[in-house]
């Protein structure tokens, strides 16, 4: 398979104990040998893991890794948001992934913050900053979960991208055809930019689960069916996901995506056991 020209990255949370430091900087090392393009850092909403997002952004710096940092917008102002992006400028790092971030349950927008949604970030990036950051969105094949329906949403996006994004990482998704579904009415609505898949390896039912549910990723009928039938069978789970993640990623690189992003958790094993079934080299 040629993939050259495809963007392959790997993302990491900010570990919370130095036991999960330790932990992310092995799994970083073992990732890293397969050269992806870049890793990214996720960010709590409302600075809430701002420290330690900085803290780990500034290890992968230092070890000469090229790093796309996380900014969610709800619960900060303009400044903060500023110092935070002209802090990276500083670094050098010259990637962004620009998200609203998730509401605390119960809050409502108003009082939170200066910018309510991800395209005000996206246009504050452009207006002071101008094009210095190659800037990520997220995307939603599935359909983002508090969106009043798929047509909305995609509108949403497509005023994301209008600010200015560069590219958008979708949020993780096990159903093939609603990628290309998205895809081709995001082209169908004039958007060019390239829509990177996120590919979350399967390797615990439970919090697979939790997590489908609450961000608005569905796992299909067939998958969680077998899932559930491995009970506490993890060697069996694994197997099974890896299987699974490695047929969608086939087909998707099959198709023509421009490139995968993997939510690694923080692991290397999982990503990097479908990388090498994908034969995509390193
Ligand atoms: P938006 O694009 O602002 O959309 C949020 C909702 O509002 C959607 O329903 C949309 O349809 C609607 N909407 C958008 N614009 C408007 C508008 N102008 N008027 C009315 N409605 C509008 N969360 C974190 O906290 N930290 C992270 O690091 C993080 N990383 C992520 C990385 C990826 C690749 C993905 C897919 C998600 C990530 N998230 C992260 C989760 C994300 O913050 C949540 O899904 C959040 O609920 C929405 O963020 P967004 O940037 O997509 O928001």
């Amino acid at each position: 398979m040629n993939d050259s020209n495809k963007t392959f990255s790997f993302e990491l949370f900010p570990p919370k104990t130095d036991a999960g430091a330790d932990k992310l900087k092995q799994a970083v090392t073992e990732l890293n040998a397969v050269e992806p393009a870049y890793f990214s850092v996720t960010y709590g909403a409302g600075g809430s893991t701002q420290e330690r997002t900085f803290a780990t952004v500034d290890w992968l710096r230092d070890q000469g890794i090229d790093t796309a940092p996380h900014l969610s917008c709800i619960g900060s102002d303009r400044d903060e948001i500023l110092d935070i992006l002209n802090r990276y400028k500083n670094q050098g790092i010259n990637r962004v992934v620009a998200l609203r971030g998730d509401l605390p349950s119960g809050a409502g927008l108003g009082s939170l913050s200066d910018l309510r949604y991800a395209n005000e970030l996206v246009a504050l990036i452009r207006a002071d900053l101008g094009n210095y950051f190659h800037v990520e969105v997220a995307a939603y094949p599935e359909v983002h979960p508090q969106a009043g329906n798929a047509d909305k949403d995609l509108a949403n996006f497509k005023r994301k991208i209008d600010a200015g994004a560069n590219g958008a990482i979708t949020q993780y998704f096990y159903n093939a055809e609603g990628y290309f579904d998205f895809v081709e009415r995001c082209e169908k609505a004039g958007i060019q930019v390239p829509i990177t898949p996120g590919i979350m390896p399967i390797t615990n039912y439970g919090s697979l689960a939790r997590f489908s549910d609450a961000c608005g990723a569905e796992i299909p009928r067939w998958i969680r069916k077998r899932l559930e039938a491995y009970g506490d069978d993890l060697a069996g789970i694994r197997a099974f996901g890896e299987d699974v993640v490695t047929d969608l990623c086939e087909r998707l690189l099959t198709a023509g995506v421009p490139g995968l992003h993997f939510y690694t958790m923080n692991q290397s094993g999982p990503t990097l056991a479908i990388w090498r079934n994908l034969k995509l080299g390193g």
